[in-house]
């Protein structure tokens, strides 16, 4: 057997073959993989070791395989000692792509846009700022007063859950008619897949810098400099805000399968910034909307962010404005799943045409 990771998003960790059975050791922060194993036997045994937050991202989701490199889907994991879990694979051809989050990175993105380019109601952007690039897909004709709606993924490299959604959201405007008419009466819609694609080859979970520094990329909002793809998003939806013209902003992550369910979220304060009693019910009227029929999922509304810095935090603190963010579960669930979520993100929006009590200041 060979193992490889030199393709996009691929993450080599330490690991054993012993005759037909492969472990891999990922504890200790090690819990991102994606590798492909050549020569493989058709009967593969592969085994995990694992770390209790390790147990906490994997266990109810699984080990992600690929026997095609196109198509991936979980298969459950067997405990077998306090620390090893293991599964039995088939290998029909020798090659098999094992993973510990579903596989998204520039080669999935690169496939989108090819796929979804060349629409007369939709095209895509590239904000782009000397070598570092952030391409968004936009629906609609910008007249320079419509509503404006940003869904963005990916500000957190591996949470690829979250760049599936986006992904189908993209893929449902440009092939499913109806729903694009809806959404196009009133609003124009800004996604972005995978807005930190740089580190998405990295083992690191957030954002890699160009000198291999890992920082949490999505809670430098509130910096001054944020990274280059931070800092042309930000700059592009503070934009909006002073237009006048934010709608639905919503950032999608996934925390993997930590919790069963996929939590739609925003706060009541920020700074000196407090929701009145009007906009805490109309934004959880908003997030009661958009969570309908969507898998596994629920909504929370704390008093305050967990973390300073991120989208919701500093565009409620700084701006005044309410946005949301949702992290999808892979508990029991996979790609279809998060298909599923997509399309009901989109039909729910299209139902909210009302989005003045997203600002403070009514008057
Ligand atoms: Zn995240």
């Amino acid at each position: 057997m060979k193992l490889t990771s030199a393709f996009d998003s691929g993450v080599m960790q330490p690991f054993e073959i012993v005759e037909d059975e492969i472990t891999f050791d990922l504890k200790s922060g090690r819990n991102i993989l994606n590798v492909l194993v050549e020569e493989a036997p058709a009967k593969l045994r592969v085994k995990l070791l694992l770390d209790k937050n390790g147990q906490k991202f994997i266990i109810g989701q699984g080990l992600i395989v690929s026997d095609d490199g196109f198509s991936f889907s979980a298969k459950p994991l067997e405990q077998v000692s306090e620390d090893t879990w293991q599964c039995m694979l088939s290998v029909p051809e020798g090659n098999i792509r094992i993973a510990t989050r579903y596989p998204y990175g520039r080669d999935g993105l690169d496939k989108l846009i090819c796929d979804t380019c060349g629409s007369s109601d939709s095209r895509w952007f590239i904000l782009r700022e000397q070598h570092r690039q952030v391409p968004m897909f936009q629906l609609g004709q910008d007249d320079g007063k419509k509503t404006v709606h940003y869904l963005i993924a990916g500000e957190d490299a591996w949470e690829t859950a979250g760049s599936w959604v986006a992904d189908e959201m993209i893929r449902s405007i440009y092939y499913g008619y109806d729903i694009r008419k809806e959404l196009m009466k009133n609003a124009i819609i800004r996604i972005l897949p995978l807005i930190s694609p740089y580190s998405a080859t990295r083992e690191k979970g957030s954002y890699t810098t160009l000198d291999d520094t890992g920082i949490y990329g999505a809670a430098t909002w509130g910096e001054a400099s944020p990274p280059p793809e931070y800092a042309m998003v930000k700059s592009k939806v503070v934009e909006t805000i002073q237009q006048g013209r934010l709608g639905f902003m919503m950032t999608i992550h996934s925390w993997q399968a930590q919790s069963e369910f996929t939590g739609l979220e925003t706060i009541k304060s920020s700074g000196d910034k407090k929701l009145s009693e009007a906009r805490q019910g109309w934004a959880l009227d908003v997030m009661q909307t958009m969570i309908d029929r969507v898998p596994g999922g629920k909504v929370y509304f704390p008093e305050c962010i967990w973390h300073p810095g991120l989208a919701r935090d500093y565009l409620l603190g700084e701006h005044d404005v309410i946005t949301f963010r949702v992290e999808i579960t892979t508990h029991s669930q996979g790609i279809e799943a998060f298909r599923e979520t997509g399309r009901c993100f989109l039909e729910n929006l299209s139902t909210i045409s009302d989005w003045r009590m997203v600002y403070g200041d009514q008057s």
